[in-house]
């Protein structure tokens, strides 16, 4: 009897507060990363979808409900998304799971916190203030007006989707923005079962959050090119993160960009040991090593290189790899197929640069927990700084010893590097951390902790890591554009030939 394929769940785009297809009617295929087997159909959306997206956005931008509601009210809209997520936590962290085959544990961490941006975003919705400036005239009274940039477009990775679609969404609504988000092909899921539980029933008039499904080239670029659009929002790598910027520079739209890092997480011989091994594993490990700030090189001081290592890899060998929706699990598998064929590629590179694998290095088969897209967790030592492992990233469960001398050698070597996105250090000297926090090029800096981020606290890169900053009060001017006013109270107009620069 021949088996039947079990039937795919069909899902839809969401434009202008309604469900649909891609107009040309194309869909494509989501896979489950842990079974290597498809689970569901997404909307294969082209230009004609992004534009109409577009055009919903721009006219809940202009018109509606939307621009006419109090800051107030837009707070109150927010705090509605942010009960809504607590709802429906466990069910979008699972999804997640399915399609990005992330560990349970942490995606469900990521969504029953995510309600805190749209907490925060939300008390400071009527906190955004111009200004009355005392301008150097008399007759005149001058004030800021602080006013929405327009129609924003999200293009959002595939690694951590609803979270990084979040730390955009809760500042633009917040500051009265419209938006078009354009996810992952690889992992579009979540962020539709979050359109559908969540923005469907927070009362968010039609045209103010819209979903474009697709390939990145295609759908994508249609956003970024668009005229309509006025800032673009963006995390990923870094190469597109550059095309991105350079195409959204030729109609002037504000851009920010979330890009990658090879993070140095620096451990002094000074160290609590074992905090700072377990701050090197889940630096790297975590995520299966898919975050942007992945604490990928591990620079350790040479007085304790020997026993840090030896107790860096007795710890890592433990690692439960599996199923990423079992709880138990500690490191799941790649992704995507080509960054699984990446990260191999780059075990290669550091085997023929003369590095050293004292653990991993390849696939991990079904009898050591792993199958598809699964990857060994591999350390490399004697990596030296200019070696294209320590220099490049990999974005997957591969880390690179290097040796420091003191603390200069530490500064040297972790900022020798085009990235700058996040650095950690471990040491009990109170004046080494502020020291070391003060000289590392770097958005963020960890010490006796690493991974931490929180919706208070500013986020970006240094460098080659990116522009802007999301989270923390900063974020919310990255959606605003400031209007200066001028009110002429005295008589007359001014000489009509000559610009008023002095009273
Ligand atoms: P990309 O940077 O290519 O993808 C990120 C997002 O950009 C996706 O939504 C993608 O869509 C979209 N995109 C791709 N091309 C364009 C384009 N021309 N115009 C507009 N949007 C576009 O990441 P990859 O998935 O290719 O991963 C490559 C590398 O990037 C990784 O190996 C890793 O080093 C790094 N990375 C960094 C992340 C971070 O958090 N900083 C996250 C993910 C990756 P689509 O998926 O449909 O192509």
């Amino acid at each position: 009897m021949q088996e039947t394929a079990p039937k795919l769940k069909e899902f839809q785009t969401y434009i202008d507060g309604k469900w649909a297809g891609a107009q040309s009617g194309k869909t494509f295929e989501t896979f489950n990363p842990y079974t290597g087997e498809p689970w569901a159909l997404i909307p294969e959306c082209g230009p004609e979808d992004a534009a109409l997206a577009v055009e919903a956005a721009a006219r809940a931008f202009e018109t509606g409900p939307w621009p006419s509601l109090t800051a107030t009210a837009r707070g109150k809209a927010l705090r509605r998304i942010a009960g809504l997520i607590e709802k429906h936590a466990g069910h979008l962290a699972e999804i997640e799971v399915r399609d990005n085959g992330k560990l349970i544990s942490e995606m469900l961490a990521q969504t029953k916190y995510l309600p805190e941006w749209f907490y925060y975003y939300g008390g400071l919705a009527d906190k955004i203030q111009g200004a009355v400036v005392p301008v150097d005239r008399p007759e005149h009274f001058n004030y800021i007006l602080r006013e929405p940039v327009g129609v924003c477009a999200f293009i959002i990775p595939w690694n951590s989707p609803l979270m990084l679609a979040g730390w955009k969404l809760a500042p633009a609504l917040a500051a009265g923005c419209t938006v078009v988000i354009k996810p992952s092909e690889y992992t579009s899921a979540s962020l539709l079962e979050f359109m559908r539980l969540v923005i469907a029933e927070a009362d968010i008039p039609p045209g103010v959050v819209n979903v474009v499904t697709g390939y990145g080239a295609v759908a994508g670029e249609a956003l970024v090119t668009h005229p309509k659009v006025a800032k673009v929002a963006f995390t990923g790598g870094t190469v597109t993160g550059a095309r991105v910027n350079e195409l959204a520079a030729k109609t002037f739209k504000k851009v920010s960009l979330e890009l990658g890092g090879k993070s140095p997480n620096i451990v002094f011989d000074d160290c609590i040991m074992d905090d700072a091994v377990s701050g090197a594993i889940s630096g790297i490990f975590a995520a299966t090593g898919q975050t942007c700030i992945a604490g990928s090189r591990l620079l350790v001081q040479e007085s304790i290189h020997d026993v840090f290592v030896e107790k860096l890899v007795a710890m890592a060998r433990q690692a439960k790899l599996g199923d990423p929706s079992q709880f138990e699990t500690q490191v799941g598998p790649v992704t995507t197929p080509p960054q699984y064929r990446k990260v191999l590629s780059y075990i290669d590179i550091a085997k023929g640069e003369g590095a050293t694998c004292v653990l991993g290095g390849g696939p991990a088969s079904k009898e050591e927990g792993g199958g598809t897209y699964f990857v060994k967790p591999t350390i490399f030592t004697g990596v030296d700084n200019k070696m294209r492992i320590a220099q490049e990233e990999v974005f997957g469960p591969v880390l690179s010893v290097i040796k420091f001398k003191d603390e200069d050698g530490a500064v040297r070597i972790a900022n020798d590097i085009a990235y700058g996105l996040g650095a950690g250090v471990w040491t009990q000297s109170v004046k080494r951390a502020h020291n070391m926090a003060r000289r590392i090029k770097a958005g963020t800096v960890w010490v006796n902790t690493y991974r931490a981020v929180s919706f208070l606290m500013p986020f970006g890169g240094y460098k080659a890591s990116g522009l802007g900053r999301e989270n923390g009060i900063e974020a919310i001017d990255g959606y605003l554009q400031s209007k200066s006013v001028w009110i002429n109270n005295g008589p007359g107009g001014g000489n009509p030939f000559i610009m008023k620069t002095a009273s």
